[in-house]
């Protein structure tokens, strides 16, 4: 006996009619923050889309750079790169996220941080229409919470040490120290900051490229007997595993891992034993639940989170978070408590220094237009 008839799978659910870009700005709730290379920010530049639909289903994605020298990435870009691939996305069917991604891909080479948006909305779009949250479609959700850490603004040690102290109060039991400087003043930093830890926290010192071999060489030296993290000592790969093999400190890469090439190869060569897998810099959910997987097979674990941003971002990261399994998952950023703007009332909330993906289905957020303002493009 056959079962019902059921609808083949190439079959359209909805296909997107238009396209609205917001560009929002978020101040920084601390006031600024400063990292390697003397490089500091007051105000985030974010970029939301909004994806229409013919069913009436709406989604959103949200992408913010880390101002224009972090990544090869920027504010503008973003919204340069939306007016020149969104035109090509009208009609598409935004819930076969893996043909969208492929497609994306084809109709504008490189720049993954202007389709990580468009991504982050197709999957919302496809958690709306299926009745379920993202975390689900991305495997499920391992355990109650996710852990979250803290990154400590460039400062001087005893600042960065009372930094600690007062994100120590808000539940944080990670830190990330932005170092990155000058040697003696990197070692100084994080010496004064570990003199200050409770049992049971971890702290990374987290350079950003900014030291030079032989200035890594020497940090590595001054803290070699402090159980502590490093990430991204320096700027390009074969630096960064050169300083690698001069120290017993697990090392984290993040900016140089952008994508599956590089991540293989860095596991082939035992580069690092965590990697920072940021949903901008990777393209969106599609390509992050990909490196996310494959991370899981090779037995990487990995900070997962995105480059800045609201609400809107921290749940795309929240669903990607909750869904790794809890061995895999070294950090997770709740971006929007950096931030004083809230784009979306029900967006992820830290609770003694953990949060959840939302349940509600999609990226389970409601965007709030009234904060959102006029877009300031239309496609479609
Ligand atoms: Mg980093």
């Amino acid at each position: 006996m056959m079962g019902p008839v059921r609808a083949q799978p190439w079959v359209s659910l909805m296909k997107i009619t238009r396209i609205l870009v917001h560009q929002v700005d978020l101040p920084l709730r601390e006031g600024s923050y400063s990292w390697s290379g003397g490089k500091s920010l007051k105000v985030y530049d974010s970029t939301v889309v909004r994806l229409e639909t013919d069913t009436g289903h709406v989604g959103h994605g949200e992408v913010c750079p880390l101002g224009p020298a972090y990544l090869p990435a920027y504010a503008a870009g973003v919204r340069a790169g939306l007016a020149e691939l969104g035109p090509h996305l009208i009609g598409q069917d935004p819930t076969q996220v893996g043909v969208m991604c492929r497609f994306m891909d084809q109709r504008l080479k490189g720049h993954p941080y202007v389709k990580s948006a468009i991504d982050m909305a197709c999957w919302d779009l496809l958690g709306l229409s299926a009745g379920v949250p993202v975390s689900t479609l991305l495997g499920g959700c391992h355990g109650e919470s996710v852990g979250l850490y803290r990154a400590i603004s460039q400062d001087t040690p005893e600042r960065m040490a009372e930094s600690v102290a007062s994100f120590r109060a808000d539940g944080y039991r990670q830190f990330q120290l932005k170092v990155g400087g000058n040697p003696d003043l990197d070692i100084a930093r994080i010496r004064t900051v570990v003199g200050g830890l409770k049992p049971g926290e971890i702290v990374v010192a987290d350079a950003n490229t900014g030291w030079l071999p032989h200035q890594a060489v020497r940090v590595f030296a001054g803290i070699e007997d402090l159980d502590i993290y490093i990430e991204q000592p320096c700027l390009t790969y074969e630096e960064c595993l050169n300083v690698r093999r001069r120290t017993r400190r697990p090392i984290v890469l993040d900016e140089l891992i952008d994508g599956i090439p590089v991540l293989l190869r860095a596991h082939a060569d035992c580069a690092m034993d965590v990697v920072n897998i940021k949903l901008s810099k990777v393209g969106g959910l599609t390509h992050a639940r990909e490196m996310r997987d494959l991370c899981v097979a090779m037995g990487i674990a990995m900070t997962i989170e995105d480059s800045g941003g609201s609400d809107i971002a921290t749940a795309a990261i929240a669903h990607l978070a909750h869904s790794t399994p809890e061995a895999f998952r070294f950090s997770v950023s709740d971006c929007n408590s950096y931030v004083t703007v809230t784009t979306a009332d029900d967006g992820p909330r830290r609770v003694d220094g953990r949060m959840r993906a939302p349940t509600a289905p999609g990226l389970g957020i409601t965007p709030l237009s009234a904060v959102l303002g006029k877009p300031v493009l239309t496609i479609g």
